[in-house]
């Protein structure tokens, strides 16, 4: 009956105004609140790298009172953060370097050569946050000093990696199983964050994605936060738990992309942090030829020490790198009815079983070897095209601009593209599985964290990323 059902709508609205509604598109204070639980005061004080305004100087070194904290939200004292290139302009305030490649992509007619798009304007409110007194980082390990009152996942005293994929584990992608795509990832908004502390002049102060790494603490919320059981060094941890270490190491071992199979023929072109976990990855897995890709000699020089077969120079192969890759996995014989591959071509059988996809663009003119493009879009299209025909290429990086390929290539050419965020990995799976790799001496995190600063150094340390001039940094506080 049409009255009995309205009744039962009025009293279920009733019923939800009551327990403070549903938390579709939750308010700050309900995001931090979770449901209007007791607060935990804690009062304590700690020092952060505090990023306000515009231009270099934007970043100081500031006293702070932590906020109370309530609901899911979790304190962790850090150990160690790994200094993400993503975040140089934002730490920094460097202006981006943004220059078109010296030339049109192989291939490509100079009168259809894609140019470079200007990079997008600020969506809106991230001109606010940029005004917003803001812990920068994405990232860190440490160990859990207060929780609040609907914490599961975690206990005061557990060692922990604050992920800087979230994982809330009910959310749609969650549940079909891409939690690389968590919908909490998106809430980190002006509107989303919280104040987690307070300066000395009453400033409230917000930490960048939910976690602001670059400080003694971090104010996170459960969804961020993997415990972690290991007596690893600080400054490892942080490398292996670090936002690269784990796109690399995700995007060559997650099931959520293709798996490197053993004794197949892997490239991974753009040896950073990321990319020279991903080579790690790549040997772990059992490749047999790992062709790692940098124009930085000192990052070839890594990349052989974790586990490539070969190192290839972009500037010194020039438009010829995608055929020097095609040569090096050709395999033994090139006869067809022996299994072999033959050259190349658009359905040839040589090239890369897999390819990981690590460049992205400058921030900032690199001090050290640049590469062809600074847009990190010249690469991308290399990284497609030296993928075999029924390939697997996994792409990770933050380049800038339009890319375009051969159509005939994109639509029947075999390749299967995985796009994701974290290298597609399942981080409460996934990070305990890496922290096991440092621990049982298969992933070198020592040869990647190349700068190791306590905190009162990060600024310079951050310069050293910007410039390349180390594989990365890890600040430990
Ligand atoms: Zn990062
Ligand atoms: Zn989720």
């Amino acid at each position: 009956m049409s009255t009995q059902d309205t009744t039962r709508r009025d009293l279920l609205k009733a019923g939800l105004a009551a327990a403070g509604g549903i938390a579709i598109s939750p308010s700050p204070e309900a995001f931090a609140q979770g449901g209007g639980s007791a607060a935990v005061v804690t009062g304590r004080r700690f020092r952060g790298w505090v990023s306000r305004g515009n231009g270099p100087g934007r970043t100081t070194l500031q006293d702070l009172t932590l906020r109370a904290i309530s609901g899911r939200q979790v304190v962790v004292r850090t150990e160690a953060t790994n200094l993400c290139y993503s975040n140089v302009g934002a730490v920094l305030g460097l202006q981006p370097n943004i220059g078109p490649p010296p030339g049109p992509p192989s291939g490509t007619s100079p009168a259809n050569a894609p140019r470079p798009a200007a990079p997008p304007a600020p969506a809106g409110g991230f001109g606010r946050l940029n005004q917003m007194a803001l812990i920068q980082g994405h990232g860190g390990v440490g160990v859990v000093e207060a929780v609040g009152p609907e914490v599961r996942r975690v206990q005061v005293g557990d060692r922990v990696c604050v992920s800087g994929t979230p994982q809330c584990g009910a959310c749609y992608q969650c549940l079909r199983g891409r939690a690389d795509m968590c919908q909490f990832l998106g809430r980190q908004g002006p509107d989303d964050l919280v104040p987690i502390a307070d300066m000395s002049d009453g400033t409230p102060v917000y930490a960048n994605s939910h976690i602001g790494g670059l400080a003694e603490k971090m104010v996170t919320f459960e969804e961020w936060v993997v415990p972690i059981f290991t007596k690893a060094t600080a400054a490892e941890l942080g490398m292996v738990c670090s936002c690269v270490s784990v796109a690399g190491l995700g995007g060559t071992t997650s099931q959520n992309t293709a798996l490197v199979e053993p004794g197949s023929i892997v490239a991974v072109v753009g040896c950073g942090p990321l990319g020279l976990s991903a080579v790690q990855g790549a040997r772990i897995s059992g490749a047999s030829t790992i062709i790692a890709i940098d124009p930085i000699r000192a990052r070839r020089e890594v990349a052989m020490k974790v586990g490539a077969t070969h190192v290839l120079d972009p500037n010194a192969e020039g438009n010829g790198l995608v055929e020097k890759v095609r040569e090096l996995s050709s395999g033994p014989n090139n006869r067809l009815w022996a299994g072999g591959r033959d050259s190349g071509g658009l359905l040839g059988g040589a090239g890369a079983d897999f390819v990981l996809e690590a460049v992205g663009a400058d921030a900032v003119a690199p001090k050290l070897e640049a590469g062809p493009d600074p847009t990190g879009i010249l690469p991308l299209r290399q990284a497609y095209e030296m993928t075999a025909a029924g390939g697997h290429i996994v792409t990770t990086s933050l380049p800038r601009g339009i890319f375009s390929l051969p159509a005939v290539m994109f639509t029947i050419g075999g390749r299967t593209h995985h796009a994701g965020q974290a290298g597609g990995c399942n981080p409460m799976r996934d990070i305990p599985r890496f922290v096991e790799l440092l621990d049982k001496g298969q992933y070198n995190a020592k040869a990647l964290a190349t700068r190791v600063v306590p905190l009162e150094r990060m600024l310079e340390a951050y310069e050293e990323v910007a410039y390349r001039t180390t594989v990365t940094a890890i600040m430990t506080a």
